[in-house]
């Protein structure tokens, strides 16, 4: 079974908003590109594993390599 993690560290999207400066402080990515609605910009980045049908968009989509799946 694939479980997507995310890696906080990693991912710029801390206390509601983005931290880094390459995206304009807007952080698209994986929100975006995921076909089944499974991620949302809450305070961090959350995921909805019920939702999630591990098609692996997420993982390209971001600059940061914050999101893998775990085999
Ligand atoms: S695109 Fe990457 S850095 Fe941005 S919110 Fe998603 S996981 Fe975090
Ligand atoms: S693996 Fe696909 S469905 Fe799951 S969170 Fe990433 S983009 Fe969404």
């Amino acid at each position: 079974m694939m479980k997507i993690t995310i890696d906080y560290d990693k991912c710029c999207w801390k206390g509601g908003k983005c931290v880094s400066c390459c995206c304009g402080g807007k952080c698209e990515g994986c929100v975006e590109v995921c076909p089944t609605g499974a991620l949302e910009r809450k305070d961090i980045l959350t995921i909805d594993e019920e939702k999630c049908i591990n098609c692996g968009a997420c993982v390209s989509a971001c600059d940061h390599n914050a999101i893998s799946i775990v085999r």
